[in-house]
């Protein structure tokens, strides 16, 4: 069976179509293969799933009904939905998984992640990611009210949209001594990670063996699926 693997979505009420393209797909694609991988940045933002809206409610849905076919959802967080909490993945029925999974593929090892910690290069963001990921960062900006943690996110992609667009594009993307370090250091020759908008099946060279970097595309004006059956993998755009 075909095993599904998707990223960086950013679904938010203002691009509806793209949300619906998303649903359409959970329903018809999906609910035929193996397997659906979210491999981050499912949402555009998150802020708790105490601030759930009618796109969240939407991909709930969707995902409660694909797993009520049979079909399971896996979900690793990305640098814009690491909020997203055990309550929301209930309601999902996704399950959540470490950023820097190695699961097995038809038989082969496979690393899944979503890709911002190989950015090693974007040193001010890898100080903000840090921050944000100690249990205490997480517990006080939830406590926060949900107009101050909106008002927070909006003004983070902001300063984010401007940092990107200021900075060479190398420095946003993956740094290949980190890559070649985490595909060692979990004993495996493919890599499959989202995060770059950058989407590219990528051959490397490992220690004198081959291996493999995948990674998804974006969801803004289109969709992008990584299919993986019977040793083939093939990324494609939908919609
Ligand atoms: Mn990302």
């Amino acid at each position: 069976m075909t095993i599904l693997f998707v990223s960086d979505l950013h679904l938010d009420s203002s691009r509806p179509h793209i949300t619906r393209l998303f649903v359409e797909f959970v329903r018809d694609e999906a609910s035929q293969a193996g397997a659906l991988f979210i491999l981050g940045d499912l949402f555009e933002a998150w802020i708790g799933d105490d601030a759930s809206d009618e796109t969240a409610d939407q991909v709930a849905t969707a995902l409660a009904r694909l797993h009520a076919s049979g079909v399971p959802t896996f979900f690793i967080h990305g640098n814009r939905d690491f909020l997203l909490g055990d309550a929301y993945a209930r309601r999902a029925r996704m399950t959540l998984l470490p950023d820097g999974s190695v699961v097995d593929i038809e038989g082969e090892r496979v690393l899944l992640m979503h890709g911002d910690t190989l950015c090693t290069d974007d040193a001010p963001y890898q100080a903000f990611r840090a921050q944000s990921h100690t249990p205490a960062w997480q517990r006080a900006f939830l406590a926060r009210p949900l107009a101050e943690r909106r008002a927070f996110a909006a003004q983070a992609r902001a300063e984010s949209q401007r940092y990107t667009r200021s900075v060479d594009d190398a420095i946003t993307d993956v740094n290949a001594d980190a890559v070649a370090a985490t595909l060692r250091a979990h004993g495996v020759r493919r890599l499959i990670h989202g995060h770059t908008h950058r989407p590219a099946q990528h051959r490397l060279e490992l220690d004198g063996q081959p291996a493999e970097r995948i990674v998804l595309g974006d969801w803004y004006e289109h969709g992008s699926v990584l299919r993986c059956r019977s040793g083939e993998t093939s990324l494609s755009r939908l919609g």
